[in-house]
């Protein structure tokens, strides 16, 4: 590992997700130092200070990939993007941090699937990354066991599947029993919202018609198990009062769900992914099986043409909140293990490279979002969610060192033959992107520069994450208090509205009972 070196990122305009400026950025020690005006010295600079020339480009922080599977063991594989490979990607993506999943099998341990993500991750990420838990089953060891990693492992976010029955799904009890848990630890509760019953009566459906193609995978699961799901979700999440996150919004249909309850004063945040938002899934279709198949992925991309500009305006109005991409690449072999039946395809698709560059170009170039919002879906509303902000995030002073020097103008073809991850496979093949990282950054060191990475493996480090993230819990605790403070109130005067019934001749006669 080289020292940690002082660099001074001249000339550049900086995007926060409030404001953009021409500064410098002075970078020592894996933090932000200084940001302003002619920050060199007159003298030039003194030994030690590496200066990198960052006029005409932009200057923002590095992404947060929200949703990640590396080297996940699911559906008799295992994902191929290692948390080296992947990590090393995402950095060539100009993404400097991810939040993977840690994910038990039903009855076994959550800290015990936390500690093995750890061992797998630590010795090999080349950046920072954190961790969410998934809750696959209900009881008080799990309840304890959630507590435990909000308060001593720095896990602030469960995810909770309502899919992937008798493997990962769990039923409304158990969402509401994990929610209520949620609330008390102050973590945030997260879910992938989908009707885990009728894709298992939908698929039985489509193999028996002999239907056993990847468009069978999307047949089984259209837009209405996706949004019963996700409103499902918002209903019982709602009823606790806690906060709530829906991965991989994949449809319009679920997306208006979050826009409508959000408008009802729901605190719920939606996360479309850069799959949704760069493709869509008329590819089930395709003549060639392989590439039908490795579009594969749950919820399905949706055969509706116009779904990614659908939810990028979501994205840019701000009805979606963060952006993630659920990065969990199998090969064409792997692939083949579904090749008579569409339901043992292993699902996952790529993006822990692509994210930054697909949404750069369906967002901001197509003038649907401005750089600032760009900032803010790919970094800083997830360290506000996630209560990483503003070590991460943000380019101020102390923040981490995690920043991308961004070409807007120029442009790049993305291609399996040339992108860093491991898969054989792009599902964004030929699409050609403005929006270029030129250097990333990562705790202040130079790891990717004109093409090619240096980095090592292990460099990067686990942020714990503390609860109760201000962002999400200022209002869920406000209006806590406020019930409380209303229900003291309005007692005498709840009295005197039932009283009259009270009063009724029939009230307390036995016919009525
Ligand atoms: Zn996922």
């Amino acid at each position: 590992m080289a020292a940690p070196s002082r660099l001074l990122i001249r000339g550049g305009r900086v995007v926060n997700d409030d404001l953009s400026q021409v500064a410098d950025v002075l970078v020592e020690d894996g933090v932000v130092r200084a940001l302003g005006r002619d920050l060199l010295p007159p003298g030039g600079a003194p030994a030690g200070l590496r200066v990198l020339d960052a006029a005409g480009k932009l200057v923002l922080p590095g992404g947060i990939d929200t949703h990640t599977h590396m080297q996940f063991p699911f559906m008799g594989a295992r994902s191929v993007d290692d948390f080296h490979q992947g990590t090393k990607a995402a950095l060539a993506g100009g993404t400097t941090m991810i939040i993977d999943f840690a994910i038990p099998q039903k009855g076994s341990s959550l800290i015990k699937a936390f500690e093995t993500w750890r061992s797998w991750a630590d010795p090999k990420v080349c950046c920072d990354y954190s961790l969410h838990v998934a809750v696959t089953w209900w009881s008080d060891q799990v309840k304890e066991e959630m507590k435990i990693l909000t308060q001593d492992k720095g896990v602030n976010s469960f995810k909770m599947f309502m899919a992937y029955k008798d493997l990962y799904m769990v039923r409304d009890e158990e969402l509401y029993a994990a929610f209520s848990q949620c609330k008390e630890i102050g973590a945030i509760a997260q879910v992938h919202a989908e009707n885990g019953d009728l894709i298992a009566e939908g698929a039985k459906k489509m193999l028996a018609l002999g239907i056993t193609g990847p468009e069978g995978h999307e047949l089984c699961r259209p837009e209405a198990v996706e949004a019963e799901a996700t409103l499902r979700a918002i209903t019982i999440a709602s009823a606790v009062n806690c906060p709530l996150y829906i991965v991989h919004v994949m449809s319009k249909s679920a997306a208006k769900v979050i826009a409508d309850a959000r408008r009802d004063g729901k605190v719920v945040y939606g996360e479309p992914i850069a799959a949704s938002l760069g493709t869509d899934g008329t590819h089930y279709w395709h003549k060639d099986w392989h590439h039908a198949a490795h579009h594969v992925m749950g919820p399905p991309l949706r055969p509706d043409p116009s779904t990614p500009d659908f939810l990028m305006n979501l994205l840019a109005n701000g009805d979606l909140t963060t952006t993630g991409t659920d990065h969990c690449t199998f090969n064409t072999c792997q692939k083949a293990l579904g090749k008579d039946d569409f339901t043992k395809i292993p699902n996952g698709v790529n993006g822990v490279e692509d994210r930054m560059s697909v949404i750069w170009e369906k967002g901001v170039h197509s003038g649907k979002m401005d750089e600032n919002r760009f900032v803010a879906v790919t970094s800083t509303n997830a360290a506000k969610v996630f209560n990483l902000y503003p070590r991460k995030g943000r380019i101020a002073v102390g923040s981490d060192a995690d920043i991308v020097i961004w070409d807007p103008k120029a442009t790049r073809t993305i291609s399996a033959r040339t992108h860093h991850q491991t898969v054989n496979f792009n599902i964004f093949e030929g699409m050609v992107c403005h929006g270029v990282p030129l250097v990333t950054i990562s705790r202040g060191k130079v790891v990717y520069e004109a093409g090619v990475l240096s980095v090592t493996a292990g460099d990067g480090k686990f942020i714990p994450r503390k609860p109760f993230a201000e962002y999400i819990y200022k209002r869920i605790k406000q209006r806590d208090q406020v019930k409380s403070e209303k229900r003291i109130l309005l007692f005498p005067s709840l009295l005197s509205v039932v009283s009259p019934w009270r009063n009724r001749p029939h009230f307390n006669s036995p016919r009525c009972f």
